[in-house]
């Protein structure tokens, strides 16, 4: 029997509650062996996080220091390009068995990007998709994932097939907090306590992180 292995990409600036709970709820839900948190080091989508590459990495594995099944994986930020999901899925698939299960987390803008993303067809190639969907989300996919869907989606999550191929949606109430919000209220003085696991506050304090310039 293979081992189920998950995989949350991000920005992690700074990984967050909302983060932790949802990796956590999926790992419980999916009895994975890990879940592993991959910080990217230059996001194709998005512009340049506020912290290092080291910063996020560190604060990451504060988060998870004491928190089985979750792990962190720095594999996207020994890269001097853009982190490509395509690439990080061959990697990962490179060290598994074969009968290894790879559960790629995704939310649900982020599934309706994936038309954009480097060889989206082939990313079912090396794991199933899981899609976290919040309960009151616009359930409208774009054109092109319609085939997609219509093919490779199933009903019940806990029936997904083999060690990739197939996609399932997840259903979670997740908590309504951002990186984005953190960095504001950080920058304007104000507290992130229960925001953020107190190590990873203590690490922000620690190195003087998101703080306005004086
Ligand atoms: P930012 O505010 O800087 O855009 P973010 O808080 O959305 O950041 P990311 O690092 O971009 O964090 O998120 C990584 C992954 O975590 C994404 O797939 C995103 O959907 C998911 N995520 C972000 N916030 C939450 C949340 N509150 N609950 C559940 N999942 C979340």
């Amino acid at each position: 029997m293979g081992r189920r292995i998950g995989v949350l990409g991000g920005t992690f600036d700074p990984v967050h509650i909302g983060h932790l709970r949802g990796a956590l709820e999926v790992a419980e839900q999916f009895a994975l062996d890990e879940l592993r948190l991959i910080p990217n080091s230059q996001p194709p989508h998005r512009g340049v996080p506020s912290s290092s590459a080291a910063d996020r990495l560190a604060m990451v594995q504060c988060a998870v220091a004491d928190l089985p099944p979750l792990t962190v994986d720095a594999r996207e930020l020994g890269r001097d390009r853009p982190s490509y999901t395509i690439d990080t899925l061959e990697s990962l698939r490179a060290e598994l068995s074969a009968d290894d299960r790879l559960y790629l987390l995704l939310g649900w803008d982020a599934f309706c990007g994936l038309p954009g993303w480097r060889r989206w067809e082939e990313l079912l190639e090396h794991c199933h998709i899981l899609v976290l969907q919040r309960p009151d989300a616009d359930m409208e996919a774009p054109e092109a994932l319609r085939d997609l869907l219509a093919g490779r989606s199933v009903s019940d999550p806990q029936a997904l097939l083999g060690s990739s191929g197939q996609i399932a949606f997840v259903w979670q109430t997740p908590l309504e907090v951002s990186a984005t919000q953190i960095r504001q209220l950080l920058a304007s003085g104000r507290s992130v306590r229960f925001l953020v696991p107190d190590a990873v506050l203590a690490y922000i304090n620690a190195h003087g992180l998101y703080r306005a310039p004086n």
